[in-house]
Order: structure tokens, then C-alpha cells, then sequence
């Protein structure tokens, strides 16, 4: 979740570093939280308090990379990498990383700052404007894509559901079949492609422009939020 409020994570394990850019933060008005560790950073992320990460790609533990790469998992909050070395940035730049954006060592904490206002500025504004690609009310079990309400019959809801849950997670069809249809008298190997196939059809008619359910040759599928 995007959030207005909240800290920026410093994930950075050079002390000096960390400290420049918690002051410059700090200066401008923002609430720096730091931590040392790819691991530290992930727990703090998962508990919600960040609105947006400022990630060194070199980490003691984990590379910032991998960091990038398990927090979008369970996590949309903007990512501002650290960089060290130009074979960093195209890894960057590169969109399977997730990352929103990066700064090359040594730079100027408050051109930092100036890059950390640019991206919470175009992704917190926009959200009046260009409605969130899914709204999910869980307990009236319906789902609106791109601010219009779905029409899905009960299979089809749990599908989104479960997909919505844990966005870009790849669920494997036996996953789905598990969460999806345990218990329902009538299912095959079919039923997940099936049910896919009409989810889409729906998402389509709303917006033929975006298709957010991915399909993964041979593995399963998975559910992009980001619009
Ligand atoms: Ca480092």
C-alpha cells in the first residue's frame, strides 16, 4: 500500500552514508528510520511504517537486488536504489527488479531528497486522478478494476481473490485448486485455465488495454496491481 504518511527507510550499512542522508531527510521535513541489513529491511517494510525505500544495492547480508525483489512480493512502496557501479544501474534499470528509481555514489544528499520528493509526488498525487487498478471490499466479496465494479460468478471471485492477496506471488494451478475450489464436488486440470480465461474476458471488457493476470508457461500465474 501507497501510504501518505510514514517513514523512509534508509537501508544502507555505511554509517557515514546512512547519516547524510537521515539529516538531509530530516531537514526537509521527512522521517528517516534507518537499518544496516537487507533482513532489518524487510521486516520493516512488512510492518507497513514505510512510504518509501532508499535502498544501497551493496548490503552485508543480502544484495539490495534480492531485497527489491522479495519486497515486491508482498509490497508496492517506491524503491530508490543506491548505486555503486554502472553494471548496478542497468540491473536497475532493468524492470525485473522492481525498483522506481536510483542514485550513483557519491552524490549530493540534498539532489537525494529532491529524488525522493519527485517519486512520492507522482505516485501519491495520482491516485484521485487515475482510479487503483483493483479495490477490493472483502467483506461484500466484490472487486472493482480500474474504478468499475466486476461481475464474477462465485469461482471466479474466490480466483481474483486468492491472486489479489499476495500480488505478483506466481500460484501454481494446484495452489488455485487448493485455495480456490478444496471442496467443490466438480473441478479438473481444466478448471483453473477455464476460469482464468473468463476472469480476463471480464478485466478486458472493462479495460482492453491492460492485462493484469500473467500467465507463467508451465508454472501458473500470478496478479500485477500496478497499473
Ligand atoms: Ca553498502
Amino acid at each position: 500500500m501507497l501510504s501518505m504518511t510514514g517513514d523512509i527507510l534508509i537501508v544502507e550499512d555505511e554509517p557515514a552514508i546512512a547519516d547524510a542522508i537521515a539529516y538531509a531527510l530530516k531537514t526537509e521535513g521527512f522521517l528517516p528510520h534507518r537499518v544496516t541489513t537487507g533482513a532489518e529491511a524487510l521486516a520493516h517494510v512488512r510492518s507497513g511504517a514505510s512510504r518509501l525505500v532508499i535502498l544501497d544495492v551493496g548490503l552485508p547480508d543480502l544484495s539490495g537486488f534480492e531485497v527489491c525483489r522479495r519486497l515486491r512480493a508482498f509490497s508496492d512502496v517506491p524503491v530508490l536504489f543506491l548505486t555503486a557501479r554502472s553494471e548496478e544501474v542497468d540491473r536497475v534499470l532493468g524492470l525485473e527488479i522492481g525498483g522506481d528509481d536510483y542514485v550513483a555514489k557519491p552524490f549530493s544528499p540534498r539532489e537525494l531528497v529532491a529524488r525522493v520528493r519527485v517519486i512520492l509526488r507522482r505516485l501519491e498525487r495520482p491516485e484521485a486522478a487515475s482510479p487503483k487498478l483493483f479495490e477490493h471490499d472483502a467483506a461484500g466479496r466484490r472487486v472493482r478494476f480500474r474504478g468499475q465494479a466486476l461481475d464474477l460468478t462465485r469461482y471466479e471471485y474466490l480466483l481474483l481473490r486468492t491472486l489479489l492477496e499476495q500480488p505478483e506471488r506466481i500460484f501454481t494451478r494446484a495452489q488455485l485448486m487448493e485455495q480456490v475450489w478444496s471442496g467443490a464436488e466438480e473441478s479438473s486440470d481444466r478448471t483453473v485455465d477455464t476460469h482464468v480465461k473468463t476472469l480476463r474476458a471480464k478485466l478486458r471488457a472493462l479495460d482492453p488495454e491492460s492485462d493484469p493476470i500473467q500467465t507463467h508457461r508451465g508454472v501458473g500465474y500470478s496478479l500485477s496491481v500496478r497499473g
